[in-house]
């Protein structure tokens, strides 16, 4: 038992247990040192998570998939990222960034089209919002879309889209009209085999088996029917996802945490330093109480904005709050963790990955700084 499951349902749990065997067989820490050495995709994960129907949950049972509330999204995503991280990025882009907006906003056809493949592992999604210019400020896009007949052409360069180099098809916000801030934004679903695409790869510090990319458009022709819940709809369509992406991120940070403590601790009680098991140093126990108070206190905040959410709350505030507290208890962790390993940490393993990937955390899907803006308005601040 990794970590408790106190709160969770039977069926809960029983998911749990699943995805987190399956995982163990496909993506063992062998092949995670080989594909993350490579920067290569975890497609063999992909596909069992598909075969084993995972990639279905969340989406509707009329195109193979199921039914599911948040608490039980935040429970496969806290499983998944105790596993690994990638694993978390392969679902997010594919069935939280790309089914459920189709989901969600898609026309009957579109959902047709797309979300059967997906579930079934037949083509791959990312989300392209950023720009250089505008992160944070995504009002302030200038990837412009201008329709011409039956068609749209977009034209714009996107940067740090997760997946984007394996992806089919990607959705990509884009402005449709002059008007300023967010009115006149869109979203389009693009494949990426469009001609006047181009994606190139990047090189991050962390997460390099689920890569960013740069993804330049140049006049891309996307035809008119691949609009995605109507013209200058796209901001609104965009806020609506915010809540569950949080609330999501925020179990993906407490899943990181409970597997870099128990990597710490596994270490440690076996440790020998000046003839003691270091655990016995209250240095070195002090720190691994620390570990579990911060990964305790980001699963709390994780299932209880779940909770407020599946009870049908706008808990933009408790939301916010779990991805903060989340996102940056999982980099205190990982310096924690490090700090406790010494060496053996700072060399290529369990830890020193972790060290890399959970740095990302309060910095995309959100900032830190702007969540804590999102706070203080909801405070009435
Ligand atoms: C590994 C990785 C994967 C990503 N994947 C995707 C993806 O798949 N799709 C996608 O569209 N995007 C993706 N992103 C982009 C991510 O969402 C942005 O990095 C994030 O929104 C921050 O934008 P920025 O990097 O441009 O920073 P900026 O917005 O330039 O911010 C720089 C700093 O200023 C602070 N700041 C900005 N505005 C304010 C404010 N109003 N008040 C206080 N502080 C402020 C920020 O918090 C930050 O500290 C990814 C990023 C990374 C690093």
């Amino acid at each position: 038992m990794p970590y408790k499951t106190f709160g969770f349902t039977p069926d809960q749990v029983l998911m749990r247990d699943s995805i987190l065997k399956l995982m163990r067989d496909v993506l063992p820490e062998r092949k995670l040192t080989e594909l993350e050495a490579q920067a290569a995709y975890p497609l063999e994960a992909h596909q069992a998570m598909a075969a084993a129907g995972w990639l279905g949950l969340g989406l509707d049972e009329a195109w193979g998939g199921t039914r599911a509330t948040q608490k039980d999204l935040a429970v496969f995503i806290e499983a998944t990222s105790y596993h690994h991280c990638a694993v978390t990025s392969v679902y997010m882009t594919n069935v939280i960034y790309g089914g459920m907006y189709i989901q969600g906003i898609g026309s009957p056809e579109q959902q047709q089209r797309f979300l059967p493949a997906l579930i079934q592992g037949k083509l791959k999604m990312a989300v392209a919002y950023s720009e250089t210019q505008s992160g944070s400020d995504l009002a302030g896009i200038r990837t412009r879309a201008v329709r011409e007949g039956d068609d749209y052409l977009i034209t714009g360069q996107k940067v740090y889209i997760t997946n984007a180099h394996v992806a089919d098809h990607l959705i990509v916000v884009a402005k449709t009209s002059p008007e300023g801030g967010h009115k006149g934004m869109s979203l389009f679903i693009v494949d990426t085999k469009s001609p006047g695409l181009e994606i190139r790869p990047m090189n991050p510090m962390g997460r390099r088996m689920t890569l960013p990319n740069e993804v330049y458009f140049d006049n891309v022709r996307v035809p008119a029917n691949c609009l995605l819940g109507g013209e200058n709809q796209g901001w609104r369509k965009v806020m609506r996802g915010l809540n569950l992406e949080r609330v999501l991120l925020a179990a993906a940070s407490a899943g990181q945490c409970m597997k870099m403590v128990q990597v710490a601790r596994d270490w440690a009680k076996e440790r020998v330093a000046f003839g003691k098991r270091i655990t016995e140093f209250q240095a070195i126990s002090h720190k691994l109480a620390d570990m579990q108070m911060l990964a305790e206190t980001s699963r709390l905040h994780a299932y209880a904005a779940a909770d407020l959410l599946d009870a049908g709350h706008d808990a933009v505030l408790e939301t916010s709050m779990a991805k903060v507290v989340g996102s940056e208890n999982c980099v205190k962790c990982a310096d924690l963790g490090m700090q406790i390993m010494g060496g053996a940490g700072y060399m290529d393993g369990p830890m020193s990955r972790a060290y890399r990937d959970v740095r990302v955390g309060p910095i995309g899907g959100g900032s830190s700084e702007i969540m804590r803006n999102v706070i203080a308005k909801s405070m009435g601040v």
